[in-house]
Parts: C-alpha cells; structure tokens; sequence
C-alpha cells in the first residue's frame, strides 16, 4: 500500500530503525506517551525539571555563534513574560533566513535551564495560527537517534498514521462480539484510532484497555491452547481412589487440622490426577504456610492407588530434612521411605535401587541423586519437587524417563511467590494452585530497619534473645561482582560476632565452602551446639530451626524484596516472638528506604512480590523474564495487569472448552490472528520453570 508522505526512502528508514514494513506495523507501533498540547506556557512559569511545552511568541534577534563542528544558530524568543535562547546545531543557514523575526511563532520543545537562563534545543516551530499545529493529547514515538536527525519526529509519524487512517478500509474486529460486550470493550479499529490520536483521557484508557486485553487474550489463548494439547497428548496415570493410607493419615494422625487453603489445594491435586491427564502443578504458598505436609499427603494419593512417590529437594540438608519429617509422619502407616543423597553409602544405594524397582520401597526422598541414571521405579506416580528453582529444566525432564509407562504427575512446590496473574503466563501451561494462608498461631515476625549508630542497641537485643535460650541468624550479602569483598566483609562480621558474644558458639557457612564442611557447620546450628549463624545466603532454601527466632540482615539495601522476604522466614517458625533488623546505611535513595520499609510493614510475600515487581518491573524477578514470552508485549503489562490477565485467561479457557481446535469460523480467524502474533517457535512451556 502506498501512503503519502512515506517515498522509498523513508519507507526503508522506518523498516531498518523501527521494523515497521507494513500499514498494520504502523499502527501497531504504538506511543509511548503522550504530551498535552491544549496548554501554553508562559516563559514565566518555568521552574524546575520542565515537560515538553509549548510557548508563544517573538524572535528577537539571530546569531551565528561558535565554528566548525560547535557551530549553533541562537536565536532569542520572548513571549511577553520572559526570554528564552532557542539553539539549532544543524541546518543553519536555512533556519536563519526561514525564520522572521517579529513574527508570531508556536515553539514546542524541552525547556533546560543553566545559570538562570532557559533554553530550547531544536524545537517545533509553526507560525501562530497554522492549521496543522497539534492540538490536545499529542503521542509520542518511541525513534532513534538516526530517525531524529533525519528530521523524523513524533509528529512525523503522527502525520502518518492520520493519513492511513483517512484512507483505510474499516478495520475488521474479530473478536467475538459477546466479550466485546461484557468487558465493554472499543472496537478494534477505534482503539486504534485513539491509542495513535485520542479525543479526550477517558478516550485514551478506552483503546489503552482493549489493546491490553487482545495482547493478553491471544497470549492466554496461545498458552492454554498447548496446555491442553500436552496434556492431551501425554496421558497421565489415573487415580480415582483416595485410598487407606491417605484416609488412615488424615483421620488418625494428622497432628493439626488442616487449613482451608490446605484442604482446597489438596482437592485441586486430586482432581489433576482423576483426570486421565498428566499433572503439572506448581504449588506456590509462603514460608511456613504448610507446603511439606500437602506434598506428604498427595504422595500418600499415590500409594493409596498403587504408585510410588518421590520427593527431591535441592540440598542434602533439605533432603535429610524432609526425610525426617515424612519418616515421623508416615512410619506408623507401615509406609516404607528412604533417603537417597550423594553421600548415601553404595551398599545402601543398591538395596534402593532394587527396591524401587520391586515395589517394595514406596517414597524416595532426596537429591539430585534421584535423577540419576540406575535410578528406576517400578511405577512412580507423583514427584514432588522442593523449591523448584534449583532445578534446571533439563534435570526435570530427566523425571519423565523414569517410569517404563506413563510419565509421573508433578508437582513443583515453590515459597518463591509470585503473584498469581505473572505465575499463570510465565510458567505457560503449569496449572497454578496457591496456598494463601498460614497456619493459625503464626505470631507475624517483627522487623525493623536500623543504621550503624544502632549496632549498639541491636547487638544488646540479640543478646537478650540469646540468653533466653534462642538462636540467632546473621546474614551476609552475596557481591556477585566481588566475591572477595562478600568473603571478606563475612569473614569480619564472623569475628565481631564472636567478640560481641564470646560465651557462645558460633557457625560460620558461606557458599565458597565444601558441601561437607557446609553441612557440618549447619548441623552444629540446627543441633542448637551453636546459637548463632553467621552466613551469607545460602541459607535461604528451606531450613528449619524453629528456635531460632532473631535475624540481623546486614546490607539489607542490597537484597531484592523477594530475597529478604525468604530470608526472614527462617524466622518465626515456633511459637515465639520473633525478630528481624534489617541493616542498613542511614543515607539511602527514597525508592530504596520506601522498599525497605515495605518489609518492615508486611509479612506478606505476595504483597510483597507485588511491590517488588511494581517497583522494578516483571524482569527483575527470578525466574520471570517477560522476553522468554510467545507473543510479544507491545503495551500489556505483567506487573500491573494482572484483571486483565485473569479476564483474558478465563475469556480463553471457556473458548477452548467449546471449540478446543478453534475450527469454528471464529476460532479459525482467532487461530489466524494469533499465528501472526506470535512470532517465535512456541516453546514447551511444560518443562521450563
Ligand atoms: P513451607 O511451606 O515453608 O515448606 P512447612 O511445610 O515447612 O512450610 O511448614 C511449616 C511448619 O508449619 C511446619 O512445622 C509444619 O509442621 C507446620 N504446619 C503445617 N501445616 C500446619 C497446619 N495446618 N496447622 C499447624 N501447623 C502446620
Ligand atoms: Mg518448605
């Protein structure tokens, strides 16, 4: 298509700077804000870090100033209230005699000031009273440099588009007209229209919101739809009993009632796995919110109908750990469980292996010791795997090998949380369950952020909770870049801890160490020989020492909000009060002090996850990258739109279930629509995490 204003050069500018090829690029190249041009300025009222305005008024005077490459035309404009130097480095001479002086002039630009004089580089220049100035709510364009200096502005491309759009066909809106109805949504090609051009704000969040929604939508769409052609295609091993054990477990030795968030997502896994289709859950709760004890009791849905289950954690610690819980829980039911790490003997790794083989061992606990080659199950049912982001995408895939029939249901189990709109897209097809309640009793852990002038104070409160029996946690950052600073500052504050409190042991683990040497260290603390731990953050993942009930967190300006948030739950894990300072310098930068004060406020990890990602963006998050996604995100976003994700996921879902290969004549123009969209080979989102 031919579009005025666009000859062959600027059309190959446009390809090469910004990929637009084609009319739907263009419109589909959207701005990335917009300026109010309703409004003028008065020279007057400049103060501070200024927008983009626009002023009117008089040059003055020109000047030629400077030589050679600093060569600048200076011009001065006053309107009446003040004056400002307006400067072009370029296109000199033509300037100079195309501008008249004492001519009325509509300048738009960026006002700078230095020494108390404003200026204006190369701002927009129409005469006073021109038709084609622009009016209202103007966008602007994300361009590159080159495009600038080609004189190709924002409002180049507004032209542009105004142009397509007075000689477009109507745009046709494939979407179905009922969800158009019920999230009154704009049609498309008015979106359209308003995102490049809006009449008014309310305008604007009109087409903003129905932009979103289609991104979201055909991405949900793209998701669920080869959710449901894995699942479809694997198969999964059925369990439609619940079976003795589970029965027997729950109604004779639970030790506690269940909560309901608990029994809500035990009913989701069961459900999963009557299905006749392979499960793939992640189970997301906070720490302490009961996640080991839903794991235990799926793994007992497995044996109650003749599977076996197996339960991986990330280290030897957590394995050894989990072991001893599930032992306790599950040896008065004649369950047979047995720990498999890299330091189990090899005559004890033979009589495993054989066991698992025959039947007769019925839940493994362990490393990645698991996911070794000899390593066969007669019929593995469920695996539960601990804190999931330890384990690479290849090493789960590795699960899938080792059953001779069905592949095992999964189920991955992570405190990392996430909010529940970001889990549900970028962990593509895992269904996602939530524990979103703690256990009753929990007394909410007290945290508080402190300077160096307090180090006093807080030392002589540690102090306190030690000689009341307790133990104490003292973490180290981790300085990626500078590993032998970290070492060094750890190894410092291991010394002043030790002077601080000569009558007590202390541990000492950093993540340089031996594993043998970790672990001998950790056990000391989880003994209770040592009361206090010094480390840097390997402790994050799982341990569990109820009497420890106080953590200083030193640096705590340099964690993510998702870290600390982990850190901290290896606090208040009994039924004492328990304590957090966070350390940090007195001098921080307002976002920092603002997050910081975040984790002193709440214990809530989603809410803080949420935070989080609102104040850095959904990349920074572990594990959450938004590039890795099959449709590109033009205006949507993760973080903040997370209704409508949920909108467009459930809108989706419900196409699915009538139309599950989008074979109707609108599903073949959806299926059309989102193959354009999505640009990538769809990965297999089932193996990743
Ligand atoms: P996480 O989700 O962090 O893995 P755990 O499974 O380690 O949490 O549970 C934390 C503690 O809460 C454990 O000591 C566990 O026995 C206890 N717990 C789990 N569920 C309940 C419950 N419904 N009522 C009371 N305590 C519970
Ligand atoms: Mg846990």
């Amino acid at each position: 298509m031919y579009v005025k204003g666009v000859g062959p050069k600027r059309a190959q500018l446009l390809k090469s700077e910004l990929g637009i090829a084609s009319v739907y690029d263009l419109l589909y190249h959207f701005p990335t804000g917009y300026v109010d041009r309703s409004r003028t300025y008065s020279i007057r009222e400049f103060v501070g870090d200024m927008p983009y305005v626009q002023v009117r008024g008089r040059f003055l005077t020109f000047n030629v100033l400077g030589e050679g490459a600093k060569q600048r035309l200076a011009g001065l404009f006053t309107d009446g209230t003040g004056s400002i130097e307006v400067v072009w480095f370029r296109s000199i001479n033509r300037l100079k005699s195309a501008y008249i002086p004492h001519k009325e002039y509509i300048l738009y630009g960026k006002p700078t000031e230095f020494n108390g004089h404003w200026s204006m580089t190369h701002p927009e220049v129409d005469p006073a009273g021109a038709a084609n100035i622009p009016k209202g709510l103007c966008p602007v364009y994300p361009l590159t440099q080159k495009l600038r200096q080609r004189n190709i502005t924002s409002r180049t491309l507004k032209g542009i588009t105004d142009t397509v759009f007075a000689t477009l066909p109507p745009i046709e809106d494939i979407m179905p007209t009922q969800l158009l109805a019920k999230h009154c949504l704009m049609p498309l090609g008015e979106a359209l229209r308003a995102i490049h051009n809006p009449t008014s704000p309310a305008d604007l969040d009109r087409a903003r919101l129905r932009l979103k929604y289609d991104e979201l939508f055909y991405l949900q769409l793209n998701l669920r739809r080869l959710a449901r052609n894995r699942s479809m295609a694997l198969g999964g091993i059925r369990f439609p009993k619940v079976g003795t054990f589970f029965n027997r477990f729950y109604n004779e030795l639970l030790p506690f009632p269940l909560t309901g968030a608990q029994k809500r997502v035990i009913k989701e896994i069961h459900a999963d796995m009557q299905s006749g289709r392979q499960m793939n859950r992640l189970l997301q709760g906070d720490v302490g919110s009961g996640k080991t004890l839903v794991g235990a009791m799926c793994l007992l849905l497995a044996l109650g109908n003749d599977c076996q289950g197996a339960l991986m954690a990330p280290t030897e610690i957590l394995a050894g750990q989990h072991y001893e819980t599930l032992n306790g829980h599950l040896a008065p039911l004649g369950v047979n469980v047995k720990l498999l790490t890299g330091s189990t003997p090899q005559k004890e790794r033979k009589i495993i292996h054989q066991q698992l083989l025959d039947g007769s061992l019925h839940i493994i606990v362990g490393t990645h010791a698991l996911l070794e080659d000899p390593v066969q199950f007669k019929r593995l049912g469920l695996a539960v795997i601990d804190e999931q982001h330890r384990f690479g995408v290849a090493q789960r895939a590795r699960l899938w090998t080792k059953n001779a029939e069905l592949p095992p249901h999964v189920l991955v189990m992570t405190a990392t949380p996430i909010p529940r709109t970001l889990a549900m897209t970028v962990y593509g097809d895992l269904d996602v369950s939530v524990i979103d309640e703690l256990p009753p009793g929990r007394k909410p852990i007290k945290t508080v952020l402190r300077n160096e002038q307090e180090r006093f104070t807080v030392l002589r409160g540690i102090g306190t909770q030690l000689r009341e029996g307790r133990q104490v946690y003292i973490v180290y950052p981790l300085i990626e870049d500078n590993e032998k600073l970290a070492l060094q500052s750890l190894e410092e504050g291991y010394k002043d801890i030790c002077d601080a409190f000569p009558h007590y042991q202390v541990a000492y683990v950093h993540g340089r160490m031996k594993p043998k040497e970790k672990d001998f260290q950790m056990q000391r603390f989880a003994s209770g020989e040592a009361r206090i731990l010094v480390a840097t953050t390997v402790i994050e993942v799982g341990v569990n020492v109820p009497n420890a009930t106080t953590m200083m967190i030193e640096n705590a300006e340099r964690f993510g909000l998702s870290q600390l948030h982990q850190l901290r739950g290896r606090v208040g894990r009994g039924a004492d009060q328990s304590y957090c300072i966070l350390m940090a310098p007195q001098k921080l930068s307002k976002t920092t002090r603002q997050r910081l004060v975040l984790m002193t406020q709440t214990c809530d990890g989603f809410k803080i996850a949420e935070e989080d990602m609102r104040m850095r963006g959904p990349g920074d998050i572990e594990g959450t990258q938004q590039s890795g996604l099959p449709i590109d995100l033009k205006i949507a976003n993760l973080a903040t739109d997370g209704r409508i994700i949920q909108a467009a996921r459930d809108d989706a879902e419900k196409i699915l279930d009538t139309d599950p290969d989008l074979s109707t004549p609108t599903g073949q123009k959806l299926l059309h629509n989102l193959q354009i969209l999505s640009n990538r080979t769809p990965l297999d989102w089932s193996r990743i995490s």
